[in-house]
């Protein structure tokens, strides 16, 4: 039995964006939809007492339709398509030899730090926007046709694991038809917040589901949250793209793991794919140095910007304490991965809920509806001042 964490181990918290969110809710002419990354359903819980790690994904679907939610949705969605949009965009370069190694786009501490430590490699991240903009791009497309909904009246919300979201969703790029993708980010903390001030009893929630089809996710689509996650997910997909076989194991330790750079060559058919898996910024460095060189043994890497992916991102409930912390990061990935295993459907591109977005909405991966959607640009940020690659405006 996992220790219970209390008040008073926790940092002191700020407001942050929990008074906007508050008047957006009582706000009747707004169409409110959320969203929640894959962390927060192993976390939220930590902050009413319960064990660490105590998995919640109903409790927290039910707490958000209590707040007056109109959909509850999911990045864990968003993550499906990801790699719907990223394993092909992976296999394109690998057949084409071009721009590799190929990097993941998913963080945007990662994504920050390579325009600006990195600027003349952004052409071998992936175009991909992260899960947390492909859903807010969605929302206000797809979703709102599908809940007949002006998409000028949607106020989107994503709860994320991290501090550095809400950055990336005031990017310029960050935009579809003239509509921010996001209008606002909360962290799991922010979340709990809100859930106490509304005098909800979390703990006794029934469960709830989320909502179609956003809200629809794989096994695969669960993982992003933890290091390691995406690279399983895209290899998963990935093996059953190349070799249109059935992928013998869907549990790939090889990329599970503690260490802040872990590499393995996974065998996907006659296709030897070279892989190495970032956690923590500060691994990063001699990986960039061999691409900059022309040495870099690999096709695909992933780079988290935490130590153990979002699990442990810093919107998270803080442990003060380094002892509980670690605890409560292991407890928080071993439910992650509990998660997946208990899914019916544990690939990306065997989601029913993808299948059908792509039939009725997007035609195919890298098709021009998706390039309009789901993909971005990246900018060098290596001249600028430190408040204008932060996006902050200088009089
Ligand atoms: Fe944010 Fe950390 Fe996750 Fe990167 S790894 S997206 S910085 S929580």
């Amino acid at each position: 039995q996992l220790p219970s964490v209390r008040e008073p181990l926790f940092a002191a918290y700020s407001a942050g964006q929990v008074p906007e969110v508050k008047r957006a809710l009582a706000d009747s002419a707004l169409y409110k939809v959320v969203q929640c990354a894959p962390a927060i359903r192993v976390s939220l819980a930590e902050e009413f007492g319960l064990p660490m790690g105590t998995l919640t994904p109903g409790k927290m679907a039910a707490a958000l339709r209590h707040l007056k939610f109109d959909r509850i949705y999911d990045t864990n969605f968003g993550a499906d398509v990801t790699i719907m949009e990223e394993g092909t965009e992976l296999i394109g370069r690998v057949m084409s030899g071009e721009r590799l190694p190929m990097f993941t786009s998913c963080c945007p501490a990662w994504v920050k730090h390579a325009e600006t430590a990195a600027p003349e490699l952004l052409d071998h991240l992936s175009s991909c926007k992260s899960p947390m903009q492909m859903v807010g791009a969605l929302v206000k497309t797809y979703g709102a046709k599908q809940n007949g909904v002006d998409p000028a009246k949607i106020y989107s919300v994503a709860v994320m694991p991290c501090t550095c979201k809400e950055f990336e969703c005031s990017r310029e790029e960050m935009e579809v038809d003239g509509l921010r993708e996001v209008d606002v980010v909360i962290t799991t903390r922010e979340l709990a917040q809100l859930i106490k001030d509304a005098g909800i009893d979390f703990v006794n929630l029934p469960d709830e589901p989320f909502d179609s089809p956003l809200g629809i996710y794989s096994g695969a689509g669960s993982i992003f949250g933890v290091t390691g996650g995406v690279m399983e997910a895209a290899i998963r997909t990935g093996y059953e793209l190349v070799t249109h076989e059935t992928i013998p194991n869907l549990q790939l330790d090889f990329v599970r793991g503690e260490e802040g750079l872990r590499t393995a060559t996974a065998q996907l058919g006659d296709l030897e794919l070279r892989v190495a898996v970032v956690a923590g910024l500060k691994y990063v460095s001699e990986i960039l140095k061999q691409v900059k060189e022309g040495t870099s043994p690999y096709h695909f890497i992933e780079v988290m910007g935490c130590p153990e992916g979002c699990v442990s991102g810093g919107g998270q409930p803080k442990l003060l304490l380094e002892t509980l912390r670690k605890k409560a990061y292991q407890a928080r990935k071993s439910s992650v991965y509990r998660h997946d295993s208990h899914q019916q459907v544990r690939k990306s591109h065997e989601n029913p809920a993808i299948i059908k977005l792509y039939k009725d909405f997007l035609g195919e991966p890298l098709g021009h509806v998706s390039h309009h959607l789901l993909h971005t640009t990246f900018h060098s940020r290596e001249k600028m001042s430190p408040n204008q690659a932060l996006g902050v405006k200088e009089d």
